[in-house]
């Protein structure tokens, strides 16, 4: 196969969907996937089997949620356009406003869908102030109660997200305290609460029945129907993004150029700052050659990251980057006109299939 291409993996993907469902089935809670991490539609016919339906941040998403995913289309946008709204009341299930003001403003538009409003505890888990929705002069989402009851006879439910990778359990349940002290008595007046995405369940050796006591204890403590979004912790390690090398080159260490490039192909790991994960085949248990492998664009910074190999490296040698499903994938681009890479999906059958590739013509039309 030609290079650069992502791989998706069905058969990680589907350790990953066996364990939400799991938890679905042993705490009663519904797991809808958030899209903006991951909407690489090619393999939803699976997922769905194991979760819930959708959830988006935009018209495009709730869209694709609705065509490609089915089953429970949620929807959430930081703000709404009259436009949005029009095309949304058509097939979202679930309508979720960043505020109250966009509430009031599109209420009578909607108020057949079930309605939602994000909350923001003002806590969170998150090792980045970029995705920390707990930051100083936060849009995201109403802090207060006061102006939430006041409100609560045109909503169905609530929408708290304020974790992003939280793998620590005691600090989910601790928060999950809080929130029920906070909210308590607004919780007893709705059908429904969803708890956010970020919630890294699906790592080695989660208490998952722990999760699931807890969550049943709330569920039923408040008589409410709780869901999840999970975006990261349903797609985490099931790709990767297979590169050539193309050349190396010396500038007091040895650098591989490969056919990929961080800044188009791997954008999150850059704004976050994050080294890329080599496959561990390739990566040396001690010692080993040290490379850095670096991108074809022409941006200094565009370094996947320094690594020690079992061997030296070689033109034509093949490199692949693990977990690059989520948060990656959504946000491929043009920049430098580089070769967008393909996307192939090794199904659970062992095929491996070409659902997408890229060419000129893609990247012309990308502009105009
Ligand atoms: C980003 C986001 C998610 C998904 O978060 P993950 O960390 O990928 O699980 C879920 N819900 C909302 C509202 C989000 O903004």
């Amino acid at each position: 196969m030609k290079t650069p291409y992502y791989l998706i993996d069905e058969k990680a993907l589907l350790k990953n969907m066996k364990k939400i469902a799991f938890l679905r089935d042993n705490c009663g809670a519904k797991f809808l996937l958030a899209l903006k991490c991951f909407s690489t539609w090619a393999v939803f016919d699976l997922m769905k089997k194991y979760m819930d339906g959708s959830t988006s941040s935009s018209l495009y998403e709730a869209k694709l949620g609705a065509e490609k995913f089915g089953k429970e289309v949620c929807s959430y946008s930081v703000a709404y356009s009259k436009e949005d709204i029009d095309s949304l009341k058509g097939f979202a299930d679930k309508i979720i406003f960043n505020s109250i003001s966009q509430l009031e403003r599109f209420y009578k538009d909607v108020k057949e869908a079930s309605l939602g409003l994000r909350v923001n505890p003002s806590i969170s888990y998150s090792h980045f102030d970029l995705a920390d929705p707990a930051r100083k002069f936060c849009r995201l989402g109403e802090r207060d109660i006061k102006k939430v009851k006041d409100i609560l006879p045109k909503i169905n439910g609530i929408m708290l997200h304020y974790n992003c990778e939280n793998d620590d359990f005691k600090v989910f349940s601790r928060q999950l305290d809080f929130i029920s002290k906070k909210y308590g008595s607004i919780l007893k007046e709705l059908d429904w609460v969803s708890l956010g995405g970020g919630i890294y369940f699906t790592k080695d050796n989660y208490p998952l029945e722990d999760f699931c006591k807890k969550i049943k204890e709330f569920k039923n403590k408040f008589d409410i129907e709780v869901y999840f979004e999970p975006g990261e912790a349903a797609i985490t390690n099931s790709a990767h993004l297979i590169t050539t090398v193309l050349d190396i080159v010396k500038n007091v260490k040895n650098i591989a150029v490969v056919d990929a490039s961080i800044e188009a192909h791997c954008l999150d790991l850059l704004t976050y700052r994050i080294s890329a994960k080599l496959d561990e085949k390739i990566a040396a248990q001690s010692n080993g050659y040290e490379y850095i492998i670096a991108g074809n664009s022409c941006l200094a910074g565009d370094i996947f990251g320094k690594f020690n190999l079992a061997k030296k490296l070689k033109i034509g040698d093949k490199i692949a980057f693990a977990d690059t499903a989520g948060y990656t994938m959504v946000k491929k681009n043009w920049f430098n006109g580089v070769k967008m890479p393909s996307i192939a999906i090794k199904r659970l059958n062992g095929k491996i299939e070409t659902v997408k590739t890229f060419d000129y013509e893609d990247f012309k039309n990308a502009l105009s």
